[in-house]
């Protein structure tokens, strides 16, 4: 068992939820398409290894990460399908990926002319990345493309695939998303032409594919959603499919105690009791990712909401009770306790974020349990 800690704070994660995501995405899309499950970040801070397995188990055909140091941790994890990094690679690092059969996305000319002289025990699988829209990484026009393919032709280099990503498909307004795909049609077609050999096509993101009907590519990469959390508030509201919130995050009260008539709770004495009242103490702070704007937030104890009260420390905070608990009581922070949810949404409305943010803002020093 990997649950060996010594505190009284953990985050749970479902992994037969993330199960259902992934089933649920792959009936909805068809069984043309491949789902690259995005486990960059730690898996949005749910787990590389755990997340990567279940998603591959649930019909994922690979994975897709940010950075090489996240493609050979899963590697060294005994993680053997295909993975592809989405970000940046040095062309000094290109050899490590050839060795791990790591694919890499490429964007510029003159990466191609740094990695063609290299050589490598295989030969390095690589995606051409295809700005539409997003301004982030990316060739921009057919001219870009062309001159970039010549330098492709070397038996140490194999064009594997070809993609793009949409930075407004989660939007009410589609204008700017519908601009993009013709964007990417035209650019593709153009590429086909002088690169006659199979590619694998890839465009969608969890908003893409989730709402609109199938185009012509053959994988979606498929993040958020696989998590059990929408895109977007307009996605949420759509509710092209179900899914299921992974993860949860919990705790419980340390110390109870009733504090006196105008006594003050935490650093700046800025909370101060009113009557007499009883006040628990939680070990989870915002060195754990419980930023101090969660001051004010609500958590679940027997189903029942509960405010912090104070400053939240950086391993503690502190929240007002209706009633004496007993120590040990078991308190809910994100997630599902008897009838009573506290959603990451809700998380992420509180601290003006969006959803993706807050399972990775909660720190690595926070147990992970799987179940
Ligand atoms: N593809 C790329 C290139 C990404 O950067 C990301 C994540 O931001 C994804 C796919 C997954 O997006 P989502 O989590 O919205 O499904």
């Amino acid at each position: 068992r990997n649950d060996h800690f010594y505190r009284d704070s953990w985050v749970e994660i479902n992994l037969d939820h993330v199960e259902y995501n992934i089933k649920q995405l792959a009936a909805h899309i068809g069984e043309d398409k491949g789902i690259y499950g995005v486990v960059k970040a730690n898996a949005y801070g749910h787990g590389y290894v755990q997340v990567a397995q279940t998603a591959l188990d649930a019909g994922a055909q690979a994975l897709a990460v940010a950075f090489l140091d996240e493609a050979l941790h899963l590697r060294k994890n005994g993680v053997h399908a295909a993975i592809l990094v989405l970000g940046a690679t040095r062309p000094e690092d290109a050899a490590i990926a050839a060795d791990h059969d790591i694919s890499l996305t490429f964007y510029r000319k003159d990466w191609l002319e740094a990695v063609r002289t290299q050589r490598f025990r295989k030969p390095l699988q690589l995606h051409m990345k295809l700005d539409t829209g997003m301004g982030r990484l990316g060739f921009r026009t057919e001219e870009e493309i062309h001159a970039a393919l010549p330098l492709l032709d070397v038996p140490s280099l194999h064009l594997e695939g070809v993609y793009t990503h949409f930075a407004t498909a989660d939007d009410a307004d589609l204008a700017y998303f519908e601009g993009q795909r013709s964007k990417f049609d035209k650019l593709y077609k153009s590429l086909q032409k002088a690169w006659p050999h199979p590619l694998i096509v890839h465009s969608d993101n969890s908003a893409a594919s989730m709402r609109f009907a199938a185009d012509e590519s053959d994988f979606v990469r498929f993040g958020i959603g696989m998590y059990g959390l929408y895109p977007s508030k307009i996605v949420k509201e759509e509710h092209p499919i179900a899914l299921r919130q992974a993860f949860s995050l919990h705790s419980k009260l340390v110390h109870v105690k009733q504090l006196e008539a105008h006594e003050a709770v935490s650093y700046g004495a800025t909370y101060e009791t009113n009557k007499a009242e009883w006040i628990g103490t939680l070990p989870i702070g915002y060195a754990d990712g419980w930023i101090r704007k969660m001051q004010g937030f609500e958590v679940l104890v027997e189903g029942k909401r509960m405010p912090i009260v104070g400053r939240v420390c950086m391993d503690q905070c502190m929240v007002k009770l209706d009633k004496a608990y007993p120590n040990g009581t078991e308190v809910v922070l994100i997630g599902m306790q008897q009838n009573a949810f506290i959603s990451m949404d809700e998380v992420a409305d509180w601290i003006d974020t969006i959803n993706y943010e807050v399972p990775c803002l909660i720190a690595a020093r926070m147990p992970r349990v799987y179940k």
